[in-house]
């Protein structure tokens, strides 16, 4: 049975003692609905660490819309079972007045890398993103952290304050994982009706399309992009946020796919809000 936290200085406490006894401890952080992407973290934290913390909060300060915050699937029961079977040491559930008590008013911030993409779309989004982070990293004091590539630019996001705020925690990102069919497991498909989830497999399609236009010769993003919202546009369920291709490290803008470039997706469906993304390698002949 995984033991439960719900406050910060009981975590904390029990993080500094395992941390006396020479444990290495793994966080991995989560909003809950857990599934086989979030398990797939927790092996990879279990191979890195003597002790392994999933954290369970949806974080109300990274929604900019209430209506999302309130649809945003829960189901604690359910991921403590999860937690048990995958071996999972420490269940950290904090509540929102834990996590921010009458008075809360500070705040981390990245710049540059939450402009794009996600930032520019979801404003405050990565603010209350990196300062949840940081408050987990400082209550569960873990040596290893874990985060999906499926979240591309948050992992970028974390990576680079982890860096530059010097944690001195190893932040690892693991690939996704995906349904049969190419769509990556996400907490929010479960929102999705059944021709919502028949509809979203455009968007591993329209990752496809792109890729198959890169092995065509074609090297212009532009052109590039398009082949994946023209995808996008035949679903007529489906609505396009942002299809854009970006440096994989800067995620500044690119205009020519002659290296490894990171393309990006976020797209309706359902009212469902989705994102994905894959690297293109220029000289990949069968994508
Ligand atoms: P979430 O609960 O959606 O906030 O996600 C918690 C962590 O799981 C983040 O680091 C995500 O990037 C990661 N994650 C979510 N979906 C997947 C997936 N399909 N494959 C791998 N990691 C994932």
């Amino acid at each position: 049975m995984s033991l439960v936290f719900s406050q910060p200085p009981a975590i904390r406490l029990w993080a500094e003692s395992s941390r006396m006894a020479g444990r290495r401890i793994a966080l991995v952080p989560t909003m809950g609905a857990l599934h086989a992407g979030h398990l797939a973290l927790i092996e990879a934290a279990r191979r890195h660490a003597d002790l392994v913390v999933v954290s369970i909060f949806v974080n109300p300060i990274q929604f900019n819309r209430r209506d999302d915050f309130d649809a945003y699937p829960r189901d604690v029961e359910t991921d403590r079972a999860l937690c048990d079977e995958a071996g999972v040491d420490v269940v950290y559930a904090p509540s929102a007045g834990a996590m921010y008590p009458e008075g809360f008013e500070s705040g981390v911030e990245v710049t540059r890398l939450t402009e794009p993409l996600c930032g520019a779309e979801r404003l405050g989004h990565f603010r209350g993103v990196t300062t949840v982070v940081t408050k987990l990293f400082n209550a569960v004091r873990p040596h290893v952290a874990v985060f999906g590539e499926k979240d591309y630019q948050q992992l970028a996001v974390i990576r680079r304050m982890a860096a530059d705020l010097d944690f001195g925690i190893e932040v690892i990102g693991l690939p996704t994982v995906r349904e049969p069919d190419g769509l990556a497991l996400s907490s929010r498909t479960r929102l999705l009706s059944a021709q919502g989830r028949t509809a979203a497999r455009c968007v591993p399609l329209a990752l496809a399309a792109a890729a198959a236009r890169l092995a065509e010769g074609e090297t212009r993003a532009v052109a590039i992009a398009d082949a994946a919202v023209r995808r996008i546009e035949t679903e007529s369920a489906a609505r396009l946020e942002y299809a854009e291709l970006r440096d994989p490290a800067t995620l500044e803008v690119v205009e020519v796919v002659d290296a490894p470039t990171l393309l990006a997706l976020a797209v309706w469906v359902d009212g469902v809000r989705l994102i994905d993304n894959r690297m293109l390698n220029p000289g990949e002949t069968n994508p």
